[in-house]
C-alpha cells in the first residue's frame, strides 16, 4: 500500500509486520559497539582542516570570572548571555580554529539547515540580521555563529585551537582549575558547559576498514583539497572518480545529490532509507517574515517551539513539513507534551503515523523511474523511528544515470573493506573514494564521554557519581557536589527539533544563576533534596516510549534496536512548559541554590 489514502485496519496489521520484517533484516547483536571512532586509524580527522595549525601561544595561569567549554551556539550564547548580564571576564574554549560548533566542522556539499532559518539562527532580533533563504546553507549559518560573537565581544580571550582536558575544583580558592591540551593552567569561578551532543564523529567497524588504499574522509571532515569545488558544489576532482558513500541519514541526503552532480560514478550503501519529504527552500526577503517588525524572530521562534512541542497555536508561522508533521513527532522527543486518553491517542497516532509513511513512500515512487530502486529507497519503518530529512533533489539524483543504490541491509551494512573497494554480498565495488556519512556519537561528547574528566569536592568524579547513583541534577544544569558548574544540554533538560532555542533559554538561565551568585558573592550548588524533587518530578510522568522503539528499525534513537531507556532523562511536558517552568523558578526559588561561600 503506497498510496496517501487512509489506512484500513488490515492495512495497519499488514504494515506492522511488514516494519517487524525490515527490522529484524537490519538488528545487530553488536548494537551501538559496531562503531569506532574516527581519531585512531583515520588521522585525517585529528587535523582541523579549517585552520592551518594552532597558532603558537603561551599557556595561560591565570583567573577568570566564567570559563565557557565549547564555542559552537551553546558556548557563543551562553557567552553572550553573561555579558548581557554584566559580567565582562568571560573566557570561551574551543577546538576548533573559530566559532560556529557544528556549522565550523561540518561544511559539506550541500550542507543547509532542515529547520528554517529564521527560527533556527539565534539573536536575529539582537543582531538585525534575516537570513536569506527559509533553510540557510552551512555558510550563512557558520558567518550568524561569528556575527554574534563579535557583537558580543567573544574574541576578546577566546582560546581557540585548544581542547579541555580536566576540571577540578578547588575547595581552598572555590573555583575550577581548566586545564587544556595546550598547556593552560587557569581558574575559574564559574564554568558553563556546552560541549554538543552531535560532535564525535563515529565510522562503522567494518572489516578491512583500515586497508582501503583509496581516498577516505568523514563528512564532517570534508576533504575539498581532494574533491576540489566548494559547499556549493563543483567539485572537478571527482569528475573521474568512482565514488562510494557510506549512509543515507540527514546528512547523506544533503550530501548525495551534490556528488551525483560531479563525480565519475557514484555508489551510495545504503542500509536504512531515510524518510524524505519535501524541502521547498526558497529566497526569502525581510518582508515575508514581517522582520521589519521589533520582536519578530522571538515572536516566530516562540511560535514554531510551541507547534513542535505538542503545544497548540492559534496559527502556524513557519508552516512546513515539521509543524505540519508535528503531532508524529511525540515519540522522537522525550520532552514533549503529552495530553488527553492515551489509548485513543495512540490508535490516532497510529493512522496518522501509517498515512505519513504512505505519503513519503507514493513520493518515491512519484519520482525515482526505476521500480527496483524506488522499492529499495521506500522507508519501512514509524516516522518516530528515526530523525526525518527533507530534499527535494535526493531522489531525483537516483534517475541519474552515474549513481548506483546499493542495498546492504540484508548484510547489516557494508560486509568488508578491500584495498580497492567494498564488499556486499557477492558484489565487489572498485573504489577510488569512500566518504563516510555515519554520523555520530549521541550524547557522548565532553563530560559524558569521560574525555573531559569533571572532578568537584572531595575530588568526586562526575561520571562516576553519575555511574553509581544515576544523573542527579537540578533542572539539568547543576550537580550538588559540583559548585559553580553548568551543564548545556538535554541531560534531565527539555529538547526540541529546534535546539538553538532550546539552547538559548539555557543560556538565559546559566547567565541568570551566575548573575545572582555574583551580586551575593555566593556559590551555586543545589541540595541533594532539591535534585531528589527534581528527580521525582521527572519519572512522575516520564513518557513510556520503550514499546515504541523497540518497535524500530535501529537507530541511535533506540541504542541500535537495543531499546531506549525508560526513566527520567527529559522534562516530559515540553520545552514551552519547561521554560515557563525555569522562568518561575528564576524569579521565586533561585535563591535556594546559592550558598554562602564562608560556609565551606
Ligand atoms: P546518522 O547517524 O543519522 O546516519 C548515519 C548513516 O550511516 C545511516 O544511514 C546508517 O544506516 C549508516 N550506516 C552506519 N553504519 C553503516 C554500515 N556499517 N553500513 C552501511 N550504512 C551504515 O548521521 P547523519 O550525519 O546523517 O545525521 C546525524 C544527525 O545530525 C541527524 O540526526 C541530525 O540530528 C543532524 N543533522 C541535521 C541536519 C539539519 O539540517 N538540521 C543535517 C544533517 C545532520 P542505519 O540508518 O541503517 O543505521
Amino acid at each position: 500500500m503506497t498510496t496517501s489514502q487512509a489506512p484500513t485496519s488490515d492495512d495497519l496489521a499488514a504494515l506492522r509486520q511488514r516494519y517487524r520484517l525490515e527490522r529484524e533484516r537490519r538488528v545487530r547483536p553488536d548494537g551501538a559497539s559496531q562503531y569506532q571512532g574516527t581519531d585512531a586509524e583515520f588521522g585525517y580527522y585529528a587535523a582541523d582542516p579549517y585552520t592551518a595549525g594552532a597558532p603558537e601561544r603561551d599557556a595561560l595561569h591565570d583567573t577568570v570570572d566564567v570559563a565557557v567549554i565549547g564555542g559552537g551556539f551553546g558556548g557563543i550564547l551562553a557567552g553572550a548571555r553573561i555579558r548581557q548580564q554584566g559580567v565582562e571576564s568571560v573566557r570561551i574554549v574551543e577546538k576548533g580554529g573559530d566559532f560556529g560548533g557544528t556549522w565550523y566542522w561540518n561544511r559539506y556539499p550541500g550542507i543547509h539547515c532542515d529547520i528554517e532559518s529564521h527560527v533556527y539562527l539565534p539573536m536575529l532580533d539582537e543582531t538585525g540580521y534575516v537570513p536569506r533563504w527559509k533553510y540557510s546553507p552551512g555558510e550563512e549559518i557558520r558567518r550568524h555563529a561569528v556575527r554574534v560573537a563579535r557583537q558580543f565581544n567573544l574574541y576578546q580571550d577566546v582560546l581557540f585551537s585548544t581542547t579541555v582536558t580536566s576540571l577540578t575544583w578547588d575547595e581552598e580558592s572555590q573555583t575550577w582549575l581548566v586545564a587544556t591540551d595546550r598547556g593552560d593552567a587557569f581558574q575559574a569561578t564559574y564554568v558553563v558547559t556546552a560541549t554538543g551532543t552531535l560532535s564525535e564523529p563515529k565510522l562503522p567497524g567494518i572489516p578491512g576498514i583500515e586497508d582501503f588504499k583509496g581516498h577516505t574522509f568523514h563528512t564532517s571532515r570534508w576533504d575539498y583539497a581532494y574533491t576540489g569545488g566548494t559547499p556549493e558544489g563543483g567539485m572537478t576532482g571527482l569528475s573521474t572518480k568512482r565514488v562510494g558513500i557510506v549512509g543515507t541519514g540527514a546528512t547523506g541526503v544533503q550530501v548525495i545529490p551534490m556528488v551525483a552532480e560531479d563525480a565519475g560514478h557514484v555508489y551510495v550503501f545504503q542500509r536504512t532509507p531515510s524518510t524524505v519529504d519535501v524541502r521547498a527552500n526558497c529566497r526569502t526577503t525581510a518582508l515575508d517574515v514581517g522582520a521589519d517588525r521589533a520582536g519578530w524572530a522571538r515572536e516566530r521562534r516562540d511560535n514554531y517551539l510551541r507547534i513542535v512541542s505538542g503545544e497548540t497555536a492559534e496559527e502556524d508561522l513557519v508552516a512546513d513539513r515539521w509543524t505540519m508533521s508535528a503531532s508524529l513527532l511525540e515519540k522522537l522527543l522525550p520532552s514533549f507534551r503529552r495530553r488527553g486518553d492515551r489509548s485513543a491517542f495512540e490508535a490516532e497516532y497510529e493512522i496518522a503515523d501509517a498515512a505519513k509513511m504512505n505519503e513519503l513512500r507514493a513520493r518515491v515512487e512519484r519520482t525515482v523511474i526505476d521500480p527496483d530502486t524506488a522499492e529499495k529507497l521506500k522507508p519501512w519503518y514509524r516516522y518516530a523511528c528515526k530523525r526525518p530529512a527533507f530534499s527535494d533533489t535526493y531522489y531525483p539524483a537516483f534517475n541519474h544515470g552515474g549513481v548506483t543504490l546499493v542495498d546492504t541491509a540484508d548484510t547489516h551494512g557494508i560486509e568488508r573493506v578491500t584495498e580497492h573497494g567494498v564488499v556486499v554480498g557477492d558484489t565487489a565495488y572498485e573504489l577510488d573514494c569512500l566518504i563516510f556519512a555515519t554520523g555520530f556519537s549521541v550524547g557522548t561528547s565532553g563530560i559524558q564521554s569521560g574525555r573531559l574528566p569533571v572532578h568537584g569536592r572531595g575530588g568526586a568524579q562526575l561520571l562516576h557519581v553519575r555511574a553509581q547513583q544515576g544523573p542527579r541534577t537540578l533542572h539539568g544544569f547543576t550537580s550538588n557536589g559540583f559548585p559553580n558548574l553548568i551543564q548545556m544540554g538535554s541531560l534531565q533538560n527539555a529538547s526540541s527539533v529546534n535546539f538553538t532555542h532550546v539552547l538559548d533559554e539555557q543560556a538565559v538561565h546559566a547567565a541568570a544563576l551566575v548573575a545572582a551568585a555574583e551580586a551575593l558573592g555566593a556559590l551555586i550548588e543545589p541540595s541533594r533534596e532539591a535534585e531528589d524533587d527534581w528527580i521525582a518530578d521527572l519519572a512522575e510522568d516520564a513518557p513510556d516510549h520503550e514499546w515504541f522503539h523497540a518497535e524500530c528499525t535501529p537507530g541511535y534513537y533506540n541504542r541500535e534496536g537495543l531499546g531506549r531507556p525508560n526513566g527520567p532523562t527529559a522534562y516530559p511536558h515540553g520545552a514551552v512548559a519547561f521554560h515557563e517552568l525555569l522562568r518561575q523558578w528564576r524569579e521565586e526559588s533561585l535563591g535556594e541554590i546559592l550558598q554562602t561561600r564562608s560556609k565551606f
